[in-house]
Parts: structure tokens; C-alpha cells; sequence
């Protein structure tokens, strides 16, 4: 505990490197987004609420929940809308949903591990790995 009577915070330790990765996880099809997801790209984008939902989202009927919009991408099938294909980065990243936040949610990520397991194994570092 710190002189505050906080508790210091613990460094996490991750495996994996977003920025040596074509960001896999942008290419789930299933990107949920809540209404605060909603507003605060609204915005950033100054749009109405409205403007924002149906230019950025899409309605799962069957899941009843709202998801990412996504465009065709030259690496994966499909990626999210707010993807950087050349960068390979998210281009609404102080405004990207919640989800995204968290994601992995862990210190390891799957993707990551099975990209590195490749590159080494084709010896080439900027190796793609498809799944
Ligand atoms: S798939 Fe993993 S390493 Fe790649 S961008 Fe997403 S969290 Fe980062
Ligand atoms: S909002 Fe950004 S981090 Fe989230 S899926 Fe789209 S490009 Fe990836």
C-alpha cells in the first residue's frame, strides 16, 4: 500500500504487441457497441446520436444488439469500418467502443501467439497469418 493507503498498481505483463499485428481482432464480425459506445462516437464525429447509429452500426436481429459496421479489407474478409487498412490501426482510438477497450481481457492473446508461432516458423517476421 502506498502512503495513501492505495494499493500500488502491479505492472501487467502482456505476450502480444498490437502494433506487430494486422489487427485480427478488427476483423470479428461481431463488434458489440452499447448506446454510450454510440454517443461518445457521435462526438467525436460531431453527429447526432441517430446520424451515428445508422452510419456506424448495424442491427443483429437475431442477437438483438447493435454491432460494428464493417467494409471489405485486402488482408482479412472483412474488418470494422474504423480500421486503418495501410496502418493497420484504429482510427477512433480515444473514441473506440468499450469492447475494444478491453479487449484481450487478459495478458495473453490467442491471435498473437499463433502470428509469432508463424513468423518464426516461416522466418519471416512480417509474416500474415490467416486462421
Ligand atoms: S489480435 Fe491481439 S495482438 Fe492483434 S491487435 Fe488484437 S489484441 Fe492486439
Ligand atoms: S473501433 Fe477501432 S479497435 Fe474497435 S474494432 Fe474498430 S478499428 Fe478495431
Amino acid at each position: 500500500m502506498n502512503k495513501n493507503g492505495k494499493a500500488f498498481p502491479i505492472p501487467v505483463r502482456t505476450n502480444y504487441s498490437c502494433s506487430k499485428c494486422p489487427a485480427y481482432c478488427c476483423s470479428y464480425p461481431e463488434i458489440e457497441v452499447s448506446s454510450r459506445d454510440i454517443e461518445r462516437l457521435a462526438k467525436h464525429f460531431d453527429l447526432s446520436y441517430r446520424d451515428a447509429e445508422e452510419r456506424f452500426t448495424k442491427y443483429d436481429a437475431k442477437e438483438k444488439v447493435r454491432l460494428l459496421r464493417h467494409r471489405q479489407d485486402r488482408v482479412f474478409a472483412t474488418v470494422c469500418m474504423f480500421l486503418d487498412q495501410k496502418k493497420r490501426r484504429c482510427t477512433v482510438y480515444e473514441a473506440r467502443p468499450g469492447v475494444c477497450r478491453n479487449y484481450p481481457d487478459s495478458p495473453r492473446c490467442g491471435y498473437y501467439e499463433f502470428l509469432k508461432f508463424e513468423r518464426a516458423h516461416q522466418d519471416d517476421p512480417k509474416f500474415i497469418a490467416l486462421t
